[in-house]
């Protein structure tokens, strides 16, 4: 059972047949429906729709312009360590594979966060592998309360805690956690996750459940597209969205979109994601979920990033570095993928200005947030500047 224990993958390998039936003239209401259903988004994503990748675009567009604004959100990862005790085919950092691993210190993390604060970065995202001996939780609070008073918004991707660690992370300041269920198969994910903690598909599946129990400010999701197809993770998605947003009221829930790139290993992607493909995805999961936040890495080159970004996505990396020490010792560690889009984060701003749109370094901090919160801060951390 997928969710909850409220929807099954038969329930969506029946909902995505319904999708491949659709009609044009279906696909037309779709699109001139004032609020997408869920059975409106199964045209969206349909064959039939494929052939309305324009329209569908205006009105995502239209949509994201009404809800929120003229703004595009600037973050960049910071890799922790690609230590990992895990097995998934598809990254290289792969426990089988031979690479240059590193686990930086708080107070090197404090180091490329200061790269990062000089750059204008005030969103970072700790990025760390599974490797919970090398980098424990206990290190990854630390760095995050020496960053918490210059960086208004710290989020997490790393191996899924209980509810209790991600409560610690919380008051030391982290106020958002990004979890990849990677493929809602769980025939392909037992396929692809070949060994370690991640195999569980259950545990994992349930992690948003546990972010959203912490009281996190924000969830991310993601499906890494490339892995199973993409309209089976399409429907996935959009209801696992759907049903943290139903439960965890108080906490914002988004959507990434990462696509597999070439990795240590030399893994190729079984069911490979066309532009068209993903873009028909983000635009249809606007409609469906117009206040949802849609981030977009630089995994995808240059130009298709300028081209998509104004039309659905609100929040975006930039200059990124794949390893740890990358923005402070470049070379010394292996990377998880070669990104496509190599801008500073200076010029991705600037693309983003060209396109009519405000680029938005900080757009949070916790002093809006209860004092009790507060007290966890450390009073006299080291500054970045
Ligand atoms: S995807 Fe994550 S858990 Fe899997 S091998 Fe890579 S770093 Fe480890």
């Amino acid at each position: 059972m997928l969710f909850n224990d409220t929807h099954s993958p038969e329930e969506v390998r029946s909902l995505v047949t319904r999708a491949m039936d659709t009609t044009p003239e279906r696909v037309e209401r779709a699109l001139s429906a004032t609020n997408a259903s869920f059975s409106d988004f199964l045209a969206l994503i349909s064959p039939a729709a494929a052939d309305f990748l324009e329209q569908l675009a205006a009105r995502a567009q239209r949509i994201t312009r009404e809800r929120f604004g003229r703004i595009v959100r600037l973050y960049a990862p910071i890799y922790v360590s690609n230590e990992c005790t895990n097995s998934c085919a598809y990254c290289g950092f792969n426990k089988g594979n031979e690479v240059r691993r590193i686990t930086l210190t708080p107070e090197e993390v404090f180091e490329e966060a200061r790269a990062l604060w000089h750059e204008g970065f005030r969103d970072i995202l700790l990025v760390s592998g599974e490797a919970p001996n090398k980098a424990p939780l206990s290190q990854l609070v630390e760095a995050a309360r020496m960053l918490s008073r210059d960086f208004p918004s710290i989020s997490v991707e790393i191996y899924p805690l209980e509810t209790e660690g991600y409560v610690s992370l919380e008051r030391a300041g982290v106020e958002g956690v990004t979890v990849f269920q990677e493929t809602y198969d769980p025939e392909l994910y037992t396929k692809y996750h070949l060994g370690g903690k991640k195999r569980d598909f259950d545990f994992r599946l349930a992690t948003p459940d546990r972010i959203g129990a912490a009281g996190m400010r924000k969830i991310g999701l993601g499906a890494l597209l490339g892995l199973g197809h993409w309209r089976f993770e399409a429907v996935s998605l959009a209801m696992h969205a759907l049903y943290l947003q139903k439960t965890y009221w108080q906490t914002n829930v988004s959507i990434s979109f990462p696509r597999i790139r070439a990795a240590s290993g030399g893994f190729l992607p079984p069911s490979p994601v066309s532009d068209r493909e993903m873009a028909q995805l983000a635009f249809a999961l606007r409609l469906l979920i117009p206040d949802i936040g849609l981030t977009l890495s630089t995994r995808e080159t240059a130009e298709f990033r300028d081209g998509i970004t104004p039309i659905c996505f609100t929040s975006t990396s930039a200059g990124s570095k794949t390893e740890p020490g990358g923005y402070t010792r470049p070379g010394e560690a292996t990377e998880q993928f070669a990104i496509e889009d190599s801008r500073t984060p200076g010029e991705v701003a600037e693309a983003i200005r060209g396109m009519g749109l405000e680029p938005v370094w900080k757009d949070w901090d916790r002093a809006f947030i209860a004092a009790e919160s507060m007290e966890s801060l450390p009073k006299d951390a080291e500054r970045m500047a």
